[in-house]
């Protein structure tokens, strides 16, 4: 490779809003054969919007909301800023103390003397928390819908059910499109629910999708599909993402998303669209073009 028709490259990625590492990434991406996609602020917006407070039976709404939106104060997590959001009208919220993020799963804090739980299913299941039927339905109900579903729990037992929203970005679909039609399969990868994630990847066009991983499996889920003989890129912008990122044989990170993905990424995508991953692998691909 000559080094003036990679700066060559490398220049014309920043005109597009791709700033590339080193040009050691672009060799890479002659040869991918998928592209994993995050859902959660890739995919998506991540901006997402609280829809709804569902209290279980006996359950009063505001406190739900009030313990809910006060443990998240805590949090950086899109489905904590949207459930902080939703709960203005709640005026002050109380102090937590004792606050734990855990990761993948929710976070968990005292407040108001209790110790609140907010999450997953799993999460409250595996802190032996009673999960009444009535919000099981709601969360399910929500999910089939497509939403993002939460529970919050204090004192042994779930009190209700939260759902918020996020929003497909508008240019995902014909991203996606065109991803494929440079040769590369699109697979969406989320620790959301799996419903919510088929949900998501049918508007977008994706058949491929792996569901409900945790941060930490994020990075295997590279390696098995590398074990099956496959060039992966992955694209991504969470803390979650950072480790599959440097796994991929190439890493994307959006620039709106975290310091940590963004350095362990091998290119960064300034705008905040996955059309940017499309012209950034064509960029890559007829910049090696000149150089053979
Ligand atoms: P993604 O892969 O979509 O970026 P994460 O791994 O960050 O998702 O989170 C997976 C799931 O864990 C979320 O969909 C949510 O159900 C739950 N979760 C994680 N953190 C929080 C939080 N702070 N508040 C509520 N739920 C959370
Ligand atoms: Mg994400």
């Amino acid at each position: 490779a000559t080094p003036t028709a990679l700066l060559v490259g490398t220049g014309r990625g920043a005109q597009l809003g791709i700033l590339i590492k080193g040009p050691e990434a672009l060799e890479s991406t002659r040869r991918l054969d998928a592209v994993v996609l995050d859902k959660t602020g890739t995919v998506t917006t991540g901006r997402m919007a609280l829809l709804d407070v569902i209290p279980g039976e006996g359950e009063r709404r505001d406190e739900v909301l009030r313990l809910a939106a006060a443990l998240e104060t805590g949090s950086e997590h899109p489905v904590a800023r949207a459930v902080v959001a939703g709960a203005a009208e709640a005026g002050v919220l109380p102090p937590v103390t004792g606050f734990a993020n855990i990761e993948g799963l929710g976070v968990t804090g005292t407040v108001d003397g209790r110790q609140v739980l907010l999450g997953r299913l799993r999460l409250l299941g595996e802190r032996g928390l009673v999960v009444p039927d009535e919000i099981v339905r709601a969360m399910t109900d929500a999910q089939a819908a497509g939403r993002t579903a939460v529970l919050v729990g204090w004192d042994g037992r779930a009190r209700g059910v939260l759902t918020v929203a996020d929003q497909v970005k508008p240019t995902s679909r014909e991203a996606v499109r065109r991803l494929r039609a440079l040769g590369l399969t699109p697979v969406l990868l989320t620790g959301d629910n799996v419903t919510v994630a088929r949900a998501v990847a049918a508007e977008v066009g994706i058949d491929e999708v792996i569901a409900e991983v945790l941060p930490a499996e994020k990075v295997e889920v590279i390696a098995r599909l590398q074990a099956e003989g496959r060039a992966v890129a992955m694209v991504g912008d969470g803390v979650n993402d950072a480790a599959a990122l440097t796994q991929a044989d190439l890493g994307l990170a959006m620039g709106t998303g975290t310091d940590v993905a963004i350095e362990a990424s091998d290119l960064t995508l300034v705008r905040d669209d996955l059309m940017a991953a499309v012209d950034a692998i064509r960029l890559a691909r007829s910049t090696l073009g000149t150089i053979k």
